[in-house]
């Protein structure tokens, strides 16, 4: 069975690539009929930030790709969050000294800034590994027993991966093919550490293999950890998983990985949810269906033209093997033009209590659901958010307290209240004030007169819209209703 994890580090937010990783897990898991665990990396003490796992577990449930096991979720392979596994790791981490595949190194970070200097100003760079590793302070220089004194002293240490020399290692990656890497360009990295703690490679191994996934799909930033993991998982003696390893997500201009601060200069989000200070996708009145659309987009493609999806269809869909190796440029726009499909999409009725939130903000309080819905119904393929209603449909709700001054020098004629007047006289007496009814009775005195349209529609829409925008005319008349109508036409004239 199909295995597969999101294993994000709860350091803060999430940002859009986290959440493309957790998307293509998601989606490759249900297109094989698996499942989609959540784990929480939360080994690194330092880095933690109180409130950022119920933030991703929200993010997630927002874009409607829960998962199928993680915290408050067990699934027999739990507990899901690395902190509470610490136990766990120790022992792995003795199996390695035992078999001679890692040792302590006793090396204060004094010592190994001294040496990282040293090679600096010869112009090489440090690398932990044989060639360096026997100068150092580690088990591999010293008798057994002075290791055993050492640790029970109470001296810190850390347990560090032994990396062969020269080997060649071969990795395989679903997106990026075979990769051959020199194990002599590797550093001997810390497995774990005197605190009782592993360090990320470690837990991440250990439980990738405990939880039985089958597939590790994660962003590219993590590429240069495959060969140590393959080394970790041939030390071990397990079956590695497969990796596949995400393009970058890139700026949407000049060159670089997409960042927190590319969002703040061009304004928009980078977040699914608000965090602290920074706009979320959801805050910004985006609908999950776009983010998840767009998202999909990033990275992979459907080998046709076609660019909207709908989750079911994703799920159908999603193969790893069409996801690009290179970096995927982010397009805020195109966003936009995401979320307008999915907003014209949607039921009207749906748009109903958002629109009244913001109707009751602005101080209209005596309308009815039923003529919200119709004024969504009328402007809605105008908009890209539901915020941008208002500005598009205030005057169904408020007379317009100024006109625009262009429309008003153009269509402002001298005959033209006297006109105006006419229309309030043929209004007045009607009793029937749909859309149908005023539009024949004003259109057959416009033409039974022999008047133009155009003496006649634009100072009409001038004076129930404030401008030349907005549907229909006889439409909005009909929602206004007559005695609006009427107050309007006769307070633009007086
Ligand atoms: N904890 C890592 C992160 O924050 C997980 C990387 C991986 O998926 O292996 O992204």
């Amino acid at each position: 069975k199909v295995r597969v994890r999101f294993a994000p580090s709860p350091t803060g937010p999430l940002h859009i690539g986290g959440v493309r990783t957790a998307l293509f897990n998601y989606l490759f898991a249900k297109k094989n009929q698996g499942d989609f665990i959540l784990r929480i990396e939360d080994t690194d003490q330092n880095r933690y930030v109180e409130g950022a796992e119920q933030y991703i577990i929200d993010a997630l449930n927002w874009c409607n790709i829960p998962y199928d096991e993680g915290p408050g979720k067990d699934g027999g392979f739990g507990p899901y969050r690395q902190s509470e596994r610490k136990t766990i790791y120790k022992k792995y981490a003795d199996i390695l000294i035992e078999t001679g595949k890692a040792y302590y190194a006793f090396d204060t970070s004094e010592k190994l800034e001294q040496h990282r200097k040293d090679h600096e100003e010869k112009g090489k760079t440090f690398i932990y590994n044989w060639h360096n590793r026997l100068k150092l302070d580690n088990s591999l220089t010293l008798q057994p027993d002075e290791v055993a004194k050492r640790i029970a002293a109470g001296e810190e240490y850390v347990i560090r991966f032994l990396t062969p020399a020269d080997e060649k290692l071969v990795l395989n990656d679903i997106i990026r093919g075979t990769i051959t890497i020199d194990t002599n360009v590797l550093d001997d990295k810390v497995l774990y550490k005197s605190d009782g703690m592993p360090t990320y490679h470690l837990a991440n191994i250990v439980d990738d293999h405990l939880m039985e996934i089958t597939h590790v799909i994660r962003g590219e930033e993590w590429l240069p950890s495959l060969a140590l993991h393959k080394q970790l998982y041939d030390a071990f003696g397990w079956e590695a998983p497969q990796f596949a390893h995400l393009p970058l997500i890139m700026k949407p201009v000049g060159k670089g990985k997409l960042s927190k601060r590319d969002g703040e200069k061009l304004g928009f989000p980078v977040f699914p949810l608000n965090w602290n200070e920074s706009i979320g996708y959801k805050e910004s009145g985006y609908f999950p269906e776009a983010v998840v659309n767009f998202l999909a987009l990033l990275g992979w493609n459907p080998g046709t033209e076609q660019e909207l999806f709908s989750l079911a269809e994703l799920t159908q869909l999603f193969s790893l093997e069409r996801v690009n190796k290179s970096g995927a440029r982010f397009d805020p726009d195109k966003t936009k033009w995401y979320n307008q499909h999915y907003l014209q999409e949607k039921n009207n009725q749906d748009l109903v209590p958002a629109f009244t939130t913001i109707l009751q903000e602005k101080g209209i309080l005596n309308t009815t659901t039923i003529k919200i819905e119709k004024v969504i119904c009328l402007i809605k393929e105008r908009a890209t958010f539901v915020s941008d209603f208002w500005n598009l449909s205030d005057y169904f709700f408020v007379a317009p307290t100024s006109f625009d001054e262009k429309a008003v020098k153009k269509q402002w004629k001298e005959d033209t209240p006297a006109l105006m007047q006419e229309v309030i006289t043929l209004l007045e007496p009607l009793t029937d004030f749909s859309s149908a009814s005023t539009e024949t009775i004003v259109k057959e005195w416009i033409t039974s007169s022999e008047l133009s349209f155009g003496k006649v529609m634009p100072p009409l829409r001038l004076l129930i819209v404030g401008d030349m925008k907005g549907p229909h005319i006889f439409d909005i008349l009909e929602l206004i209703g007559k005695d609006e109508t009427i107050a309007r036409l006769k307070s633009g004239i007086s």
